[in-house]
This record gives C-alpha cells, structure tokens and sequence, in this order.
C-alpha cells in the first residue's frame, strides 16, 4: 500500500519543502520496500522553525493571551482530530515502524486519551499564597516557559512525540517537533491535526530531519527554552551537555534494563503473561522493557517452561499480515545490533532457551524470533546492557534480598515489575527499588495521568500526569508590600 500522507516540513502554519530541498527515505520494515519519501529539514530550516515558535509564544501574542479555557478546547479538537485519523495514523505506523496494526492502535488510542486530559488542566494551572512574615501579601503565577523543543525516537514515533507536545501547549508553550529520520512519518499527523483545529501559526511545528544536523540545531538555538528528549542515554547525554551552553533545561526521557520479578506465591500464567508482553511487545524495542526475568530458583523451570512456550507460539508479522503478535524490527541495522548481543550472550556462557535468530520462514522484513537465555549472571553484557530487541534474560535468585540486590544493580532505573500475592512482599519490594515505575502484578502499564521517567541513567525529570506540569511551567514570585 502506497503512502499518501503529509511530505513536507510544518513551520509556522505552512507546509513547505527543506530549504535545500533534501529528503528523506523511509524503509517499510516488513517489507525492506521504500515506503515513503518525506522532506527532511536543515539547520536553516530549525532555524525557521524556532523564531515562527519564538514569535507564537511571545507575550503580546495570540496564543500567549488567550484564555486558558480556550487553550484546552484546542488541545480537545486537537484530540478529535487525531481520533478522526486514527486508522490512518495506526497504518502509517506499522508501515513506517514495523509495528502491527494493535500496537500502533494503542499507540494512537494514548495519545488521544493524553491530549484530552491535558486539555483539562489548561484552565487549572493555578498557583499559591505563601505566608511569609510582615504585612505582605506574597504570590505565585504558573508561567509558561516559552519555546519547547521535542525530539522523539523511532520506537512510539507517534506515541512519545504527543506524550510531551500535549502537557507542553496546555501549559501555553508553543513546540517544534523533531521526529527521529527513521520513522518521520506520523509527526505530521500532529501538524495535519493542528491545522484543522486552527492553531493559531508558529504554535506548533513539525520538522522532519537528522539529529546530527536538525536535533543538534535545535537543542543549540539560543530561542529554545526547553528540550524534551526521548532516545537513548548516550545522546541524552549529549543533549545535555549542548543545553547548558544556554541553560535549557531539559526532560530526558531514556534507556532502561528493566526487572520483572517472579516470587513463588505469584500467579504463574498471569506473570508469564505480563513476562511475555514485557518483553515481546513491540519487538522488544522499549525503553521499558522487562528484559530482565528475576524468577525464584523453586518456580525457574516452571516459569522458563511457560515463557518460552509463548515465546514459541507468537505468530510474527507487520503491519500488512493481520495475524501479526510480533512485528520486524525497526531497520536492518538495529536487527544486526540485536543479533550481535545475542551472540554476545552465547559467548559469555547464557544458554538459548529458544529463538536466537532469525526466522527460517521469513524471507523479507528485519525478522528476529522471539529470545529467551537462561543461565544468565547479572554481570553478563546481555543483562547489563539495554539490548533493545525481543531477548529476555533470565537469572535465578533464591530469596528477596537477593533478588532486590540484582534488581538495583544496573546503571539504569527506569521500569521495574513485581508478581506476588503477598501484599507484604509487593509494597516493600516497590518500596526498595530504584525505578521510577514499578508495577505489582500487571506490565507493563501506563496512563496518561501517571508519571512515566527513570532513576539513574534512565533520565531526568518526568512525563505524564501532574508531574509534567512541572516540566512545563515556571513559577514567577510576587511579592507584596500591603503596609499602609
Ligand atoms: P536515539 O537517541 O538514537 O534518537 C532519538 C532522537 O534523537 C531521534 O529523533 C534522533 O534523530 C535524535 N538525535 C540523535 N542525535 C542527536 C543529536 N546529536 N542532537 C539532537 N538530537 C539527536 O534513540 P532511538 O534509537 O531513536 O530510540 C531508542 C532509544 O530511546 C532507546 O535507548 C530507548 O530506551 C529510548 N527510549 C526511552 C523512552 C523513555 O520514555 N524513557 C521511550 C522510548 C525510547
């Protein structure tokens, strides 16, 4: 099926072609066929984008003044027109990223449901009265921050883009969205859903590009007050460093080595379930993954016997097989980065419990079959380091201090998973983990209304729910002298 989506770069309500009129070429994953071509903006082209968003956002301007209330009922037609698009959206995302068709569903199902919550704390960003000594009257107003820069990855191209553009244009910022060049194509739904809501020009911008040249000048223009990252932490890094040349803050959302822990008064086929699309989803390629199995050594051979009796019957296939579980992964490049670790894993000694390559009956498409190793030390590459494909690591422990030990030895902290029916043993495992989320018997699982980051190398700051609002909004003092 052939591409007839938006093409080109979003600046300051118009649809226009880069400047030097580069492009770029997206592959279909499934099919290794190019699918769409789109443009793909230069440093002058950010530099547009940025001083359109500048101006949007300046005080005087349109969208800086208007009622809040107002301001949410954009972000609701915003939300309807994405809802009107959904199946649109949802196939250009398996096309372009590999995903099948339910997955990319639920991609555009959240960010409808994250736009319509936003939309209601437009009018609710309130601040406080502080009582401070003498006859003053002290208070603070919630302001905006200004210019929000987003750059998203290729994993939830359309997911994790809405996830920080909704809570930054609630809270009155204008964007520039820079979706990653692999997957470039469902950012320009945002600007096609703008459009039609009527944003007011500049308030949100959508730039298509490498990061090399449109993310590096868009986290170095001096006009940008805020970058909200999602990626790896080797560029999250990076990031960060180029934004304190102007003190920018930054959100950075990143890597993770998440572990799902299986004690033995668990619900096995629940947890085996929740093992499965911890790990399997997306084919493996999430930040939050639960590519870790902490299982008890008294249920190992049980549990290993379940996950990889599902690992084995996950029907692969992409946006265009319908009875797709598993997609391909996203590029050829990733798949070799994938099976590299996986050979990594053999040679220092995991054993492959099932999978370990590529599908035999897959001719076409970044296939990997679903990996699960046994035999797995903590201190293997394969357990330390975030491979971002469908390959579980499984490591025994034998109690909970043992087992909260493993959990918490990783440079990361982002996502962690909990299976037991003693209410106990939940909280004060929840209680002794450093992760930014943990969840008790489900995973993994996310709202838009609760806060989505990582301890450690997984990041700084937060996304979703109220915490976002912190992300996006500065706090201006007013201090009073009421003597008379
Ligand atoms: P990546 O870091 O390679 O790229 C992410 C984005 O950064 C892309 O848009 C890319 O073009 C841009 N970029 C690259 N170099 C840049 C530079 N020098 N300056 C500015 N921008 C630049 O990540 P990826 O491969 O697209 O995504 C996978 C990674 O994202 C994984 O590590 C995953 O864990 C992480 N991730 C984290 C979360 C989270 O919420 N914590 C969610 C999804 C993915």
């Amino acid at each position: 099926m052939s591409y007839d989506g938006p093409t080109e770069l979003y600046i300051d309500g118009e649809w226009t072609a880069a400047e030097n009129g580069e492009t770029i070429e997206t592959v279909d994953p499934a099919t290794e066929e190019t699918y769409a071509t789109v443009a793909c903006a230069s440093a002058e082209d950010v530099t547009h984008a940025v001083a359109a968003a500048d101006a949007a956002a300046e005080r005087g301007s349109e969208w800086r003044t208007m009622s809040p209330s107002d301001r949410g009922a954009y972000l609701r037609t915003m939300a309807d027109e994405i809802e009107a698009m959904a199946d649109e959206i949802g196939l250009v995302e398996s096309h372009d990223n590999g995903k099948t068709p339910f997955e990319a569903s639920l991609d555009v199902d959240m960010v409808v449901d994250t736009f319509r919550y936003y939309a209601g704390w437009a009018d609710k960003l309130t601040g406080e009265t502080i009582p401070v000594p003498g006859n003053r009257l002290d208070y603070t107003l919630q302001e905006p921050l200004g210019v929000t820069a987003h750059i998203a990855p290729w994993n939830y191209p359309f997911q994790l883009a809405g996830r920080s553009l909704a809570p930054a244009l609630a809270c009155g910022n204008t964007a520039v969205l820079k979706p990653s060049n692999t997957t470039p194509l469902t950012a320009l739904y945002y600007a096609k859903a703008a459009e039609a809501a009527g944003l007011p020009d500049g308030v949100l911008n959508v730039i298509p590009g490498r990061g090399s040249e449109a993310g590096s000048a868009l986290v170095s223009d001096p006009a940008v007050d805020h970058v909200a990252f999602t990626g790896s932490t080797g560029v999250g890094k990076h990031i960060m460093s180029e934004a304190a040349d102007n003190v920018t803050g930054v959100t950075l959302e990143l890597g993770g080595k998440g572990p799902n822990m299986v004690f033995p008064d668990a619900d096995l086929e629940a947890a085996s379930k929740g093992v499965h699309y911890g790990i399997f989803m997306n084919c493996g390629q999430m930040c939050w993954a639960g590519s870790r199995l902490l299982v008890h050594e008294d249920i190992h051979d049980e549990v290993v016997e379940r996950v990889v009796n599902r690992a084995e019957a996950t029907p692969l296939g992409s946006g265009i097989d319908d009875d797709g579980r598993m997609g391909p992964a996203v590029s050829e490049s990733h798949r070799e980065e994938v099976l590299d670790y996986i050979q990594t894993g053999i040679e220092e000694g995991a054993t492959v419990a099932t999978g370990g390559g590529i599908p035999e009956d897959k001719e076409r498409g970044y296939f990997i079959e679903p990996t699960v190793f046994t035999d797995v030390t903590n201190d293997m590459t394969i357990a330390r380091e975030e491979i971002f494909g469908p390959v579980l690591s499984v490591i025994e422990f034998s109690d909970d201090e043992e087992a909260i030990e493993i959990a918490n030895d990783s440079p990361f902290g982002l996502s962690a998973g909990v299976w037991t029916n003693n209410i106990n043993r939940a909280h004060d495992t929840a209680a002794r983990l450093d992760y930014g989320m943990v969840s008790i018997n489900e995973y993994p699982q996310t709202f838009p209304q609760t806060p989505f980051g990582g301890f450690k190398e997984s990041g700084v700051g937060r996304e979703q729910g109220t915490e976002a609002i912190k992300e996006y909004t500065q706090a201006k003092n007013v201090n009073v002298n009421i003597d008379r």
